[in-house]
């Protein structure tokens, strides 16, 4: 019996009751959330969690992907990203190495972590087909399969699956032209393999064997988003609804198959174009837990990436999304640094949150953090603050000789001056 299960047969599990007080929200709701694939929590039977729950009526989650590249295989500094995602505020981790010993690395940033961790199985599977076979075409369905349980039963709690690339996907994406190009890793190695072997992604076609493997070792599905955009002007393109469709489909049959499921999103999105493509997304999955990957509102700010994704995110998640991926200053340049990751976070908790604000009218803190600085109550505004360690630092660097105000406007500090005269 999987939750989803459970939660159709009226039980309520210790992860629906957990959720529910992190949340707010009546244990019943969770139940009747997962029941209708409208709310996941990623378990494992190979690894307690910190339980997260994801979707409808729940806080904003977030992600911080990590690993290695080909150019950057250090196992500590990867260890190290997982604990400042973690230290930041990430709700979830994905682990997406595509260089050096995939298992070892797996296993060491799964020991160092509370957090539900995902992965990517078909880079394990190109990877390794074009070290031991000399190119990425050569993967064997068989070997995709059997890498995705064997990452499973290290305890992963939810797999990216590229399920939606099939031929109608690819025909699209060669009629719509695009600008810039496909930037998913898993989108260019499933389409390269396609083309080359003339066979379809057996990820789509071997559908229901994935489902028992997923079934089985209970990881949460995540409908990969292998055509997003890589360029705003390629947003909300053919290619990417195609496989929203598709993808869309075969969510809703993996969860009447008992899986739980997340649809992902895009990319590369200009403002104008974020609320339609939730509300896309949302009604044609049947209310999925969408999991949007940034998205970035403009491509021309290298090295302030995270800030860019965070305005996509804050609105996306205003308009329903509910698991954002965050992204770093790196983006677009570099493997981030174990301090990218932290900010990157960090970005994108403000960008939750602010989506929150609007989604579910949560501004408590919000409202704390105005009588605190109303009161000049500098304890309580760190309290409060996302990231309190940067805001006493900060100050401390700059102590103001009345320690009531601060070195902004000094003696002229607008609270201390109105304090003195009006009651609020
Ligand atoms: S000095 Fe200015 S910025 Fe600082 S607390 Fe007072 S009003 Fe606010």
């Amino acid at each position: 019996m999987s939750i989803v299960d459970d939660a159709r047969s009226g039980v309520i599990t210790e992860e629906m009751r957990i959720v529910a007080r992190q949340e707010g929200v009546t244990e019943d709701f969770v139940r009747r959330g997962l029941a209708g694939g409208h709310i996941t929590i990623p378990v494992s039977p190979y690894r307690k969690v910190k339980i997260c729950g994801i979707g409808e009526g729940l806080r904003t989650k977030v992600n911080a992907s990590i690993g290695t590249s080909t150019d950057i295989v250090d196992i500590a500094m990867e260890v190290e990203k997982a604990k400042a995602a973690e230290r930041a505020g990430a709700d979830t981790l994905m682990e997406l190495s595509t260089g050096g010993d995939f298992t070892e690395i797996r296993k060491q940033v799964i020991a160092n972590t509370t957090l539900s961790v995902g992965s990517v199985p078909l880079y394990q599977a190109f990877i390794e087909a074009a070290i031991n076979d000399g190119a990425v075409v050569h993967m064997k369905e068989d070997d995709l399969f059997r890498i995705t349980a064997e990452q499973a039963k290290l305890g992963t709690n939810f797999m990216a699956i590229h399920t939606g690339i099939n031929w109608e996907t690819v025909k699209r994406l060669r009629n719509q032209g695009r600008h810039g190009g496909l930037v998913s890793r898993g989108g260019a190695f499933m389409t390269a393999w396609m083309i080359h072997n003339e066979k379809e992604n057996p990820l789509y076609a071997e559908f229901d064997y994935l489902l028992e493997i997923m079934k089985e070792h209970e990881v949460t599905l995540s409908m990969g988003n292998g055509m997003r955009a890589g360029a705003v002007h390629d947003a909300t393109d053919r290619a990417a609804v195609q496989e929203l469709l598709i993808n869309a489909e075969l969510a809703d049959k993996a969860h009447a198959d008992g899986v739980q499921v997340i649809v992902e999103g895009p990319g590369h999105i200009p403002l104008d174009e974020i609320e339609a493509n939730v509300v896309l997304q949302k009604r044609v999955t049947n209310r999925k837990p969408f999991y949007m990957l940034g998205p970035l509102v403009t491509d021309i700010a290298p090295g302030y990436d995270d800030r860019v994704a965070a305005i996509g995110a804050a609105m996306s998640s205003s308009y329903g999304a509910d698991f954002i991926c965050y992204v770093t200053p790196a983006e677009h340049l570099a493997l981030p640094t174990v301090e990218e990751v932290f900010e990157g976070v960090i970005s994108s908790r403000i960008a939750a949150h602010v989506g929150d604000m609007i989604k579910l009218k949560k501004r408590d803190a919000d409202l704390e953090m105005g009588h605190a600085r109303r009161d000049l109550d500098w304890e309580r505004q760190f309290h409060v603050a996302m990231n309190p360690d940067r805001a006493r630092q900060i100050r401390a660097e700059r102590m103001p000789a009345d320690t009531d105000g601060c070195t902004m406007c000094g003696d002229y500090c607008a609270l201390k001056i109105v304090n003195r005269h009006f009651s609020f």
